[in-house]
């Protein structure tokens, strides 16, 4: 594989979010052409506007669920809203957003011959009922649920991913990416740690839903694209579904008392109705990506929680 170079025109679809940005700016660092595609549902322009002088950036607006006609040697496709809030807005387009925006981007792979990566996500395991997770579990989802749109449609995604795989031999990789925080996460998205961090920084009520005993497994952003660009440069062959996470599990009033003591927030904590199907634990199972990546997350809750509440002094306080 080509990398590091001027030659390697890579394709980030999404490149706009959260994720998205930081990859942006990883494989700019690295010197890499990056062709951003996005239509900025909830990426922003913002979240690039450090790199828009660099030559090397290109930005086009444009939804992945129509067809896309470029050249490229590589793909990471991120497009898709990630949190429930936003997927649930209009989760017809989130369906499509993930099949149509796969069946495009695959066909888009097969003319150019580029390898593809897809960001698929710790849903496809549903409310589990093997803990941790690891690669092998199938899941358990519901499929006719509020959450659904998003879980299906990323299932479905990686069918046709290890379809075009053999049925066309594409060169695919599949991340399975577990809850990941950091700076330049939407203040608004209603995603846990952004929510806590906006309340405690303001002085509001902290929303625990349900009796905040459920758990999550947070991973720091940084971490989290170091083991992206990994799986995209593994070995040829190695396709993956591979977990990608911080194994550190927390239940959600851990993570509300944790963000209240780094902030130093008087806010108080209260309790919203559980959302339904709401997974009650989650937890990646990694030993994959440390056999075939030499992998593993760097950044503890406390010292990731702290760059991103200081992120938002600057965004909300
Ligand atoms: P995000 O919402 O910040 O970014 C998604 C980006 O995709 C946005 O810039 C959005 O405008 C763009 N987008 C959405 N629909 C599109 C469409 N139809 N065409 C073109 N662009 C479109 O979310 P994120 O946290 O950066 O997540 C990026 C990817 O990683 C997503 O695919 C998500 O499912 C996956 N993921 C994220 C997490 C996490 O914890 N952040 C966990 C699991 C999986
Ligand atoms: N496609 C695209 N860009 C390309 C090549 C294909 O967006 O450079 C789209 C194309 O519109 C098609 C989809 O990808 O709907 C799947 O392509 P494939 O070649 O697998 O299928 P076919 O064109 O044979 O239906
Ligand atoms: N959650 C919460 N308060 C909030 C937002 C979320 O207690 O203000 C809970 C939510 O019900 C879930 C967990 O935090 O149990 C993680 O939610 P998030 O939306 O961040 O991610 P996901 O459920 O997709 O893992």
């Amino acid at each position: 594989m080509q990398n590091h170079n001027r030659n390697n025109k890579i394709l980030i679809t999404g490149g706009a979010g959260f994720l998205g940005s930081h990859l942006t700016e990883k494989l700019l660092k690295e010197g890499n052409e990056v062709l951003v595609v996005d239509n900025f549902f909830t990426g922003t322009k913002q979240n690039l506007a450090h790199l828009l002088g660099n030559p090397h950036l290109e930005i086009m607006r444009h939804d992945v669920t129509f067809p896309l006609y470029v050249e490229t040697n590589q793909i990471y496709n991120l497009a898709c809203p990630a949190s429930p809030v936003h997927y649930q807005y209009d989760p017809v387009q989130t369906t499509k957003t993930s099949v149509h925006g796969a069946i495009n981007m695959l066909g888009l792979a097969k003319r150019t011959r580029a390898r593809i990566l897809q960001a698929s996500t710790s849903e496809v395991y549903g409310d589990p009922e093997v803990h941790p997770q690891p690669e092998a579990y199938w899941g358990k989802v519901n499929p006719i649920g509020i959450r659904s749109c998003y879980d299906e449609g990323k299932r479905c995604a990686e069918t046709l991913f290890f379809d075009y795989h053999r049925q066309h031999q594409l060169d695919i990789k599949v991340v399975r990416i577990f809850n990941t925080y950091g700076p330049r996460m939407h203040p608004n998205d209603g995603r846990v740690v952004s929510n806590f961090i906006v309340q405690a920084l303001q002085g509001k009520d902290i929303t625990i839903y349900g009796d905040g005993q459920q758990t999550r497994s947070f991973c720091y952003v940084d971490d989290l694209i170091d083991a992206m660009v990994k799986m995209m440069n593994s070995e040829d062959g190695f396709t993956g579904p591979v977990n990608i996470g911080n194994p550190g599990e927390f239940t959600m009033l851990q993570l509300a008392e944790t963000i209240l003591k780094l902030s130093g927030s008087k806010s108080k904590i209260i309790h919203k109705p559980l959302p339904s199907d709401d997974p009650k634990q989650r937890q990646p199972d990694i030993e994959l990506a440390k056999e075939k990546l030499g992998w593993e997350p760097k950044v503890n809750l406390e010292d990731g929680l702290k760059e991103t509440i200081a992120y938002f002094k600057k965004v909300v306080a």
